[in-house]
């Protein structure tokens, strides 16, 4: 009977499996058509030299307007997609878009950067560094030195050598690197140490409680110390109050990025902003 009962059982799982796998089949056609479609969309945040108050450029952020579900963030479905080759192609679609936009700006008259945040499988492609000469030459007038790869620290980003070799091609394109969340992953110093980096993004959980916790302003110090001795630039991600950005610039960080500047935003909306912040910027270091 027993026996019957863990057969039942194991026949109910096998079906709960089945609807998991077809659910997830649906899932991953769904992402597909968005990309085909135009349903995905890349949101802009801003960020702010200190010393100047000047916008420096903007992070791009992938949204997904779903038809019945809403605006979806990168959390909702960029952890689901594992290493299905969809980001592959997500990644690609990011990248060129994001061209676009520098395009677009260049023709403004308008001198921004622009950050692109880039997986770890997607980085460790074996021509990640030759695609992204093929899209920059498809983009005459946008200068490489606008686009900034943004690395998140994670343990996927396990063959280092070849993480190096690709960071090391691009920086030749004239692109410029960013180690993102620094502070978050397993092997941040020897990624510092091992990488060719221009920027370290200090994690907004280390921000967040400086001014509450001696011990994360301690590692902000520390870290903004160790960026500007190892030559790097270093960006503060997750400033909200106008007391952090005091904090930060006195540190010595040179660049921030968050609520408290500028949620992300559509690039309809940019054009807005840059414009009220030109007219008033709120945080610069004359007026902190
Ligand atoms: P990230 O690159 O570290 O980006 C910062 C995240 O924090 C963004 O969330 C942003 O909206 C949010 N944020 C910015 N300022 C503040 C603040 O002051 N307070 C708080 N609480 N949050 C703030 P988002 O847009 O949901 O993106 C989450 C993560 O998804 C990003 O973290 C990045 O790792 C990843 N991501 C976003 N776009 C892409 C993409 O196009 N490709 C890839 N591969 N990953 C992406
Ligand atoms: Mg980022
Ligand atoms: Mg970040
Ligand atoms: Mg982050």
């Amino acid at each position: 009977k027993a026996k019957q009962a863990g057969k039942n059982r194991y026949h109910l799982f096998d079906l709960e499996r089945d609807k998991e796998v077809t659910g997830y089949q649906s899932w991953l056609n769904q992402l597909q058509d968005a990309l085909n479609g135009d349903q995905l969309q890349l949101y802009y945040q801003p960020k702010v030299d200190l010393a100047s108050g000047e916008v420096a450029g903007c992070e791009a952020l992938l949204r997904w307007q779903h038809p019945t579900e809403g605006l979806k963030v990168p959390g909702d479905f960029l952890p689901q997609l594992l290493s299905n080759d969809l980001d592959l192609r997500l990644g690609q679609w990011v990248l060129e878009k994001a061209l676009c936009q520098l395009e677009h700006w260049q023709q403004q008259g308008l001198a921004l950067s622009l950050s692109v945040n880039i997986s770890a499988s997607h980085l460790l492609q074996q021509d990640f560094a030759e695609q992204l000469a093929t899209l920059l030459a498809k983009h005459p007038n946008v200068s490489p030195r606008h686009l900034e790869l943004e690395i998140v620290e994670t343990s996927a980003l396990t063959e280092l050598d070849q993480a190096a070799l690709n960071l090391a091609h691009c920086k030749k394109l004239g692109v410029r690197t960013t180690l993102d969340d620094f502070g978050t992953g397993y092997a941040s110093l020897t990624y510092l140490r091992r990488l060719p980096l221009d920027c370290l993004k200090i994690d907004q959980g280390f921000v967040s409680q400086m001014l509450d916790d001696p011990n994360d302003l301690c590692i902000v110090e520390n870290v903004i110390t160790m960026a500007r001795a190892l030559n790097r630039n270093v960006v503060a991600e997750g400033v909200e109050s106008q007391q952090q950005a005091q904090a930060l610039l006195q540190l010595g960080c040179s660049q921030v990025q968050g609520y408290g500047l500028a949620r992300p935003m559509p690039a309809s909306s940019l054009d807005l902003w840059l414009a009220s912040w030109q007219r008033k910027p709120r945080w610069r270091a004359q007026t902190l």
